[in-house]
């Protein structure tokens, strides 16, 4: 991990989109800070395209996609992307699953549920899980005391031995049942919506995250930004972002956005 001062004008002023994690990169300690929230506008403003990918639901989704200074969200670590269309009013949906197969999952997922919540003490359903459509939120440390990384691993295992994919956030373990992850849902984005096929994304796409769900992006894009707590969980990350900024979580996603819009001018 580079740090991000050893990022290149050149390669700055090529970036077009800014794909980006939100809880513990675009927040800071659970909240959205008034510069963090700048940094989307001002990216927004410039003509940049704007992009969360987050573990978050899709209730929660609905309201970025629609209210925030964003392009399109891609939310429950790759289960959909929302984009609404200011002009026309109207807010576009696509699933990785049909509702038919999110049903049939959300029965085995309420089975990992049960285990999870009987054999690992101090876990809890996710706060947001009700606003959810395709995963299932495990907190082990948003709204309980956090647990050791033992039991994080225990809440993996549950998940794996059902057979379900299991990705760690900062603050929750996140499960579901299909092949997909933050990275192939963001490339259907790219692609599909707006245009940007992966060579292109590669040298014009930036992606900033913090933790383990968002290791198929630090593996995929080239340009990768760590903010600065990503340390915190270097050790579970095989594949780490190439550059890191100073600062820490909202004020490292400002950092990265003062450094594409000043190579813009
Ligand atoms: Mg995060």
């Amino acid at each position: 991990m580079k740090p991000l001062s050893q990022f290149s004008r050149a390669e700055a002023r090529a970036i077009r989109a800014v794909l980006t994690d939100i809880d513990d990169t675009v927040t800071t300690e659970g909240t959205l800070t008034a510069s963090a929230y700048a940094a989307l506008e001002q990216l927004h403003r410039a003509g940049l395209l704007v992009i969360p990918v987050t573990g978050r639901p899709a209730g929660w989704c609905d309201h970025i996609a629609r209210m925030w200074p964003v392009d399109a969200v891609v939310g429950e670590n790759g289960a959909f992307y929302f984009r609404y269309d200011r002009q026309q009013k109207k807010m576009h949906q696509h699933f990785w699953a049909s509702r038919e197969e999110r049903i049939r999952n959300r029965a085995r997922l309420d089975l990992i549920e049960k285990e999870v919540l009987g054999t690992v003490p101090g876990t809890a359903l996710a706060s947001d899980q009700d606003y959810r459509v395709a995963d299932l939120a495990i907190d082990f440390c948003e709204d309980v005391p956090a647990l050791p990384e033992s039991e994080v691993d225990r809440i993996v295992a549950v998940f794996e031995r059902a057979g379900a994919q299991a990705k760690v956030s900062s603050i929750h373990v996140n499960g579901w049942f299909g092949d997909y992850n933050k990275l192939s849902m963001a490339k259907t984005l790219l692609a599909d919506v707006f245009g940007i096929d992966w060579e292109t994304a590669k040298k014009s796409v930036v992606f900033a995250g913090d933790s383990p769900n968002d290791e198929p992006m630090f593996a995929a894009f080239p340009l990768s930004v760590g903010v600065a707590n990503v340390h915190a969980f270097a050790h579970r990350l095989t594949n780490k972002p190439a550059y890191i900024t100073d600062g820490h979580s909202g004020e490292g996603f400002a950092e990265l956005a003062r450094m594409v819009l000043d190579a813009r001018e």
